[in-house]
């Protein structure tokens, strides 16, 4: 499949990992937007949250199981991180794999 994040998690495009477990790998953005920006994928290729079913949700819970860890990892656990999933076109998303941008070090403000 001609997916660019299938690529990264398959190893044939590189990447600077994160974290990895048999469902979810974890890696830092090509062009950060905060002093830490990982992004968080499923190891299974869904598009977006627009295909989030029954069938397929528990990799959103794959990823948010992982989140604590990764968090810990980057030692920003107690000062805080922003999860952030970009759907479709308003929201700006270029990747059509879903993934959670993780985003800390710094104070953000409120978005919302
Ligand atoms: P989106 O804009 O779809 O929510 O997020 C896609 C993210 O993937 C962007 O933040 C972009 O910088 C990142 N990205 C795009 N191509 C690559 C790549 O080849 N390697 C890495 N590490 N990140 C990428
Ligand atoms: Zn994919």
């Amino acid at each position: 499949m001609d997916c660019l994040f299938c690529k990264i998690i398959n190893g044939e495009i590189p990447s600077d990992k994160v974290y990895e477990n048999d469902k979810v790998y974890a890696f830092r953005d090509i062009a950060p937007q905060a002093p830490i920006h990982v992004v968080i994928v499923p190891k299974t290729h869904i598009a977006s949250a627009n295909d989030i079913t029954a069938d397929n949700s528990s990799a959103v819970a794959d990823i948010y199981e992982a989140i604590p860890e990764i968090a810990k990892s980057l030692g920003i656990s107690e000062s805080g991180y922003r999860i952030v999933n970009n759907c479709g076109k308003d929201a700006g998303q270029t990747v059509f794999h879903i993934h959670f941008h993780l985003l800390g070090g710094e104070t953000g403000g409120k978005m919302y």
